[in-house]
């Protein structure tokens, strides 16, 4: 969502002069997009905020720089007080509000400081025409969760759930295919909770949305994620198995595979709910990849438990995968949590979780080897004549072909394939 964002950043600076540069050190103001999900991704934020204060020292005085996105909603006032470097902080729900605060630091009237949770006010004075960079392209239909898993900081940092409503979205994916976008993929924190007013005055699920939007010409390809488990609702399945220009790929975390670790984590559901539902759509789409999210070293999560989450990586089986150990975000339930897993103890179950899905997505990229696959064709190679594309399944595809077909979509013949890539020939 942060890609969004920043692309939906520079829609908004566009009419009052900026465009993005290659390199930060080359801008007159630099916009940190960050993340607060992880301790990791956050921490980078003051790391980062170090170089570019040198760089602005030492090269260029007049910079500007502001922090926008989930760090700057969960730890603002913090930002301000130990990076005086920084110009603006900005929270998810404000960026519409950027060219105001420019203006006033240029006014020097003081800091800038916005991250309220106004979700609609922004979409609804966001420019409808997008920029897209290629011809696959992000489009946010819902943001903020009212999930409250208890690792997670997404109810804090992004706002309580709220849906675009379907002319919205319409019209900024008719803009998107109008430049050449082939593929949508519509997301949101939660999207399969997606519910909003449709053209008939109806709320429309997100079933109807993604038959909605595949109607729009030009538009081949739709995707969309982060789903959650307990929003998979029979109309979604149905949508899945009928569609065909939704890919037969599908982002459906669990994060861990012991029924006590889910409670726990106010997952509101069991694996045996998630393993029903997944046959409910293996039924529908046979030809579905999956892929999840997982965290180790939940607090409380013993080795009987981890071993719970490998039975159950053993048992659905991944094409891809997201893993994490456990982060200590300040203000969550687990924070708080006792029996928390010693650092150590999270490394080794990660590394041994990630050995097997990465099994996994090698086995399964390898089990298209023979098989026509098609390619929406992003770009040149490195090498005269030589493409690259996303398969349906969204790995990097390599083969050669004029530079024609770049923002096409080709059949490809597969073989050879790699833990994280394909190759291939054009079909003849
Ligand atoms: N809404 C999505 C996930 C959004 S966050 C869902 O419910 O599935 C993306 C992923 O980050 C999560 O699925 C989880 O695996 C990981 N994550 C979130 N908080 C985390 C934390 N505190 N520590 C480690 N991983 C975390
Ligand atoms: Fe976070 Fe996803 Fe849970 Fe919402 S559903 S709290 S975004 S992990």
């Amino acid at each position: 969502m942060n890609v969004y964002d920043s692309e939906r950043m520079a829609d908004v600076l566009s009419p009052i002069g900026y465009a993005p540069v290659d390199k930060p050190d080359d801008a007159d103001l630099v916009i940190l997009n960050t993340c607060h999900i992880r301790e990791k991704a956050a921490d980078k934020v003051y790391s980062e905020l170090g170089r570019i204060r040198q760089h602005k020292e030492h090269n260029k005085p007049d910079m500007k720089v502001a922090v926008a996105g989930c760090v700057a909603q969960a730890e603002g006032a913090e930002i301000m007080r130990r990076a005086p470097v920084v110009d603006m902080v900005l929270g998810p729900q404000t960026y519409h509000k950027l060219p105001e605060m420019i203006a006033k630091v240029h006014r020097q009237t003081g800091d800038v400081l916005e991250v309220d949770f106004d979700t609609l006010e922004k979409f609804d004075q966001l420019p409808e025409a997008r920029k897209p960079k290629g011809f696959s392209s992000f489009l946010t239909i819902q943001e903020g969760c009212d999930k409250f898993c208890t690792f997670c900081v997404v109810p804090y940092t992004r706002g309580a759930e709220v849906s675009r409503p379907v002319s919205q979205i319409v019209a900024e994916a008719r803009s998107l295919a109008s430049q050449g976008v082939r593929e949508i993929t519509l997301i949101g924190q939660n999207v399969n909770a997606y519910s909003a007013e449709g053209p008939d005055g109806r709320d429309w699920s997100l079933g109807e949305l993604i038959q909605h939007v595949a109607l729009i010409g030009g538009i081949d390809r739709i995707r969309f994620t982060t789903s959650h488990p307990r929003d998979m609702d029979d109309e979604l399945i149905r949508v899945i198995g009928a569609e065909p220009k939704l890919m037969p790929y599908l982002h459906l975390p669990i994060q861990a595979g012991s029924d006590k670790i889910l409670r726990a984590m106010n997952r509101d559901h069991t694996y045996e709910h998630y393993k029903q539902l997944i046959a409910k759509i293996r039924a529908a789409r046979p030809d579905i990849a999956l892929s999840g999210d997982f965290i180790v070293g939940f607090p409380g999560e013993t080795d009987a438990d981890f071993e719970q989450t490998m039975a159950c990586v053993e048992e659905i089986g991944y094409g891809s995968s997201f893993s994490f150990k456990y982060s200590t975000r300040p203000g969550t339930p687990g924070a708080s949590m006792p029996r928390q897993v010693p650092e150590a103890i999270k490394s080794e179950r990660l590394k041994r979780l990630q050995d097997l899905l990465y099994t996994q997505q090698h086995d399964f990229n390898k089990s298209l080897i023979g098989r026509t696959l098609s390619v929406l064709v992003e770009g040149t190679g490195r090498e005269d004549g030589q493409l690259f594309g996303r398969s349906p399944y969204l790995q990097g595809t390599h083969f050669d072909g004029p530079a024609e077909l770049v923002g096409q979509i080709v059949n490809v013949v597969i073989t050879d394939a790699g833990r994280n890539s394909l190759v291939g020939h054009l079909a003849p």
